[in-house]
Parts: structure tokens; C-alpha cells; sequence
């Protein structure tokens, strides 16, 4: 699994940051998490093909989420892409989405099914790779995290144990690393349990959007091996504009993913004022305040930064 972080200002972009678009990329096909003006140029400078994409998740419908999705979806279109999109999000997507293809004329060569997610969010995917649920955040509007829950995967094949047990090479290997038991010709059976190592389990990944109360959000989830929060504000900078706005601070965050076990955090939607270097606010403030309240992994995101989630669950 890989992150690909796609805009990681808040509200507007900058010349180092875009508005908000983040890929997570599984095997050969990725999801895409909010779609902000500009999502597909960014796109353009990684490995990720329009035609792979296979989901696309909005938080919410504030325009730094979503307004990239249009020329997205047209330019998918006119890419050749054939295989169907799902896209979810709240109350209002659809809406939304057809009154700006309509009344742009764009007919799209694919398949697309939206799904809006009612207030309270739920369960929007379950199948055989992960079960995704919908966690309603606080926010000015309806917002979202997305939670992302792996299934175990069987354990690795120990390809010199299935030999020595009579297994030939070939398709009954695919099977046994699949967790199935094969048979061989002589009658035996070989179940995938002997040949294989411990069961792996499935790592958790959260995806906030826009939030005020994170606590709240980690209470639900319970500590992901890898969460990615806005930090948008240091709380010196909060102090002194009074409104939240909806948001949280780097103290606010990190507390909270301390308090319910987050093991790697992963902060983005810095607010413009949040230089990357100078002798004013710098992204360095917010990771200061962060680090002061959580010790696990931390990371601040930069455009175009890809994070590899390995299979324990770690980032490095
Ligand atoms: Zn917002």
C-alpha cells in the first residue's frame, strides 16, 4: 500500500502546495481521497493512470475537496478509461457532480455510480480486501472520515515447505498463498496452514477530512496503524484568530491520536500562512507542537510525498 499525496494546503493552494487530493494505491489500482481544483495536474507528476482509478472518496463539499473532480472525470473520459468509478460522499455529491457534466455537455465513456453517505456515515464498503466505513467528523458542513480496515491475509508460502510436501510448481502455489488447500495428484491433501507463515493481519488506515474534534474521530476508530489528519492551525496562531473554523490544531491531533493509540500520524491542510522554511510561521511550528504531544510515527506531508504503509503496518 502506498499514499501519494496529491495537495496539502488548506482552503487555497500555494505555490508549494495544492488543495487537497491524497491516493492510496493497493496492488495495481488506487482510491482517490477529495479531489481539490488541480488534483489531475498533480497527478500527472506520479505513476498513478486515471484509468486504474477505481474510487473516489469526498470528505466533504467545500471546494478545496471537490472542485477538481470535473476536469478529473472528463479527462478520465477522454484518457479511454472504460472501467467503472464509484464515487462517495455526502449529501449533495450527485447533485452537484450531474449539474456541472450536464451543463458542460460531458459525456463520460465510463460506468459512474455515486453513492451519497447519509449524516450518521456507515459502512460503504465490504468485500474480500477491506470493509470502509464512513465516520461523521465536525465540521462547518456534513464531513467525513473514511476508515479502512484490511482482512488478514494469509501468511507468506514457504515455497521450499510446500515442495518438500510434494506441491509442484505452478497454480497450486497461487492457492496455497491464497490461504486455500490444494490436492495432490496422489490423494493428499495440503492444507495452506502448514506450508505457510502467521496469518498477517489487516492494517487500519484512517482519512479524515475537515475536523474539529478529533478525539472524537479516534474514540470511533480506535488507533489505526496509520491516520491522516488535517492540521491546520499551531494553537498560538488559533489563539489569536479565535474561530476554529472547524478545524484542528497540530496539539489538538497529536493528543488525541496519543490518547487512543494511533501508531503513525500523518498531518496535512496547513493553512497558506505555514511557510516551508523562513524567519516566520513554518510547517516546522506545526511539527514542533505535534511532536510535543505524540510519540509514535509522525510525518508532515509535502505535495507529491508517497508514504509506503508496509505489510506490518509501519511507515518509515
Ligand atoms: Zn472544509
Amino acid at each position: 500500500m502506498e499514499l501519494t499525496f496529491l495537495g496539502t494546503s488548506s482552503g487555497a493552494p500555494t505555490t508549494n502546495r495544492n488543495v487537497t487530493g491524497l491516493a492510496l494505491r493497493v496492488d495495481g489500482r488506487w482510491d482517490l481521497f477529495d479531489c481539490g481544483e488541480a488534483t489531475q495536474h498533480q497527478l500527472m507528476r506520479t505513476p498513478l493512470s486515471l484509468s486504474k482509478l477505481r474510487r473516489i472518496f469526498i470528505s466533504h463539499l467545500h471546494g478545496d475537496h471537490c472542485f477538481g473532480l470535473f476536469g478529473l472525470l472528463g479527462s478520465r473520459s477522454m484518457d479511454g478509461a472504460t472501467t467503472p468509478l464509484t464515487i462517495f460522499g455526502p449529501h449533495g455529491l450527485r447533485a452537484m457532480v450531474e449539474t456541472v457534466l450536464d451543463a458542460s455537455s460531458t459525456h463520460l465513456a465510463f460506468d459512474m455510480e455515486i453513492q451519497e453517505v447519509g449524516e450518521g456515515g456507515g459502512s460503504v464498503i465490504d468485500d474480500e480486501a477491506m470493509t470502509v466505513d464512513a465516520v461523521p467528523l465536525t465540521h462547518r458542513v456534513t464531513s467525513f472520515a473514511w476508515s479502512l480496515n484490511e482482512r488478514d491475509r494469509p501468511g507468506h508460502l514457504d515455497v521450499e515447505a510446500a515442495r518438500a510436501a510434494g506441491v509442484h510448481d505452478g497454480p497450486m502455489f497461487g492457492r496455497l498463498q491464497r490461504g486455500e488447500s490444494v490436492e495432490l495428484d496422489d490423494g493428499r491433501t495440503i492444507d495452506a496452514l502448514d506450508v505457510t507463515g502467521p496469518v498477517r493481519p489487516g492494517r487500519q488506515i484512517v482519512i479524515a477530512g475537515d475536523n474539529s474534534a478529533p478525539a472524537a474521530l479516534f474514540e470511533r476508530t480506535g488507533g489505526a496503524d496509520v491516520a491522516v489528519h488535517e492540521a491546520t492551525y499551531t494553537e498560538p496562531v488559533l489563539a489569536t484568530i479565535g474561530d476554529d473554523h472547524g478545524h484542528s490544531t497540530a496539539a489538538r491531533v497529536a493528543s488525541a491520536a496519543s490518547a487512543h493509540g494511533v501508531r503513525n500520524l500523518i498531518l496535512t491542510h496547513f493553512s497558506p500562512r505555514y511557510a516551508d522554511s523562513g524567519s516566520g510561521l513554518t510547517i516546522g511550528d506545526v511539527r514542533d507542537e505535534a511532536r510535543a504531544h505524540f510519540d509514535g510515527g509522525l510525518h508532515l506531508a509535502r505535495d507529491l510525498d508517497r508514504v509506503e504503509i508496509s505489510s506490518d503496518g509501519s511507515i518509515d
